[in-house]
């Protein structure tokens, strides 16, 4: 009888943690529904694989514990060592604007979370990222790694220099603001790739750019004023 009387008081306990831990999930899943709904697709954003990719990267797990409740706000957020993770806006515009496609290799600078690396990786066949400081790449390639982004190639260098042995890309996505556009990051584009990199003073003013490349013709174009952290630079 006392048997019978743990092992029901056992099975509630467990049932009591599965429904908890299905509500926690379930709140985070419609924090990030809303989150796409409100302030991405209601400001126009309509590219379906950028669409679902971000209703399916789990932004909670890449901001700080001390911001979890705020990981689907409409605001960038601190991630530690002066950096931000982007606003959710910002990385579906920025990603729309480089229309990413199954079989395609990208790279990023800038991997700080690793969230747009992720965003990516769930649309493209491989994404490289390159991160400066080494605290921000330990964690991000942690993280990518635990929730089986195998598609994720991280790297703790400068980016001004892109990825050599990785080149050419289909697109390049720069998440910190640069002064100008990095000549190594315009070679490593495919002929046909597109670019996009926010140019201008630190925490000043600073514009979105697309870069395109056809053959040996360099265009680019200013898409919207915009506000990142610096572009820094390695011994
Ligand atoms: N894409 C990130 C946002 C990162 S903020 C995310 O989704 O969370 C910009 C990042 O660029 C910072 O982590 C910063 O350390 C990094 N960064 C700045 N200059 C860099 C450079 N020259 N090479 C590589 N990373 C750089």
């Amino acid at each position: 009888m006392k048997l019978l009387i743990r092992m029901n008081y056992v099975l509630l306990v467990i049932l009591f943690l599965i429904i908890s831990c299905s509500s926690q999930q379930d709140k985070y899943t419609k924090a990030r529904n809303e989150m796409v709904k409100e302030q991405i697709e209601d400001r126009g954003i309509r590219n379906k694989p950028t669409l679902d990719a971000m209703k399916k990267v789990p932004r909670h797990k890449f901001v700080p514990p001390n911001n979890i409740d705020k990981a689907y706000n409409d605001s960038p957020l601190p991630i530690g060592y002066g950096q931000t993770i982007s606003q959710p806006y910002i990385v579906a515009y920025m990603t729309e604007v480089i229309d990413p496609k199954p079989g395609q290799k990208v790279l990023e600078i800038g991997t700080g979370s690793g969230y747009q690396a992720a965003v990516l990786a769930e649309i493209v066949d491989s994404v490289y990222t390159i991160e400066i400081i080494t605290e921000l790449y330990n964690s991000s390639e942690k993280r990518l790694k635990e929730l089986g982004y195998k598609n994720v190639i991280c790297k703790n260098a400068d980016g001004y220099y892109g990825w050599k042995q990785a080149a050419p890309f289909d697109a390049i996505v720069v998440t910190a603001a640069a002064e100008h556009i990095p000549p190594p990051l315009i070679e490593q584009l495919k002929d046909g790739g597109k670019m996009i990199i926010p140019v201008g003073s630190p925490f000043l003013n600073q514009t979105l750019i697309l870069v395109e490349k056809n053959g040996k013709e360099i265009t680019t174009t200013s898409l919207l004023p915009v506000r990142f952290v610096p572009f820094t630079r390695g011994d």
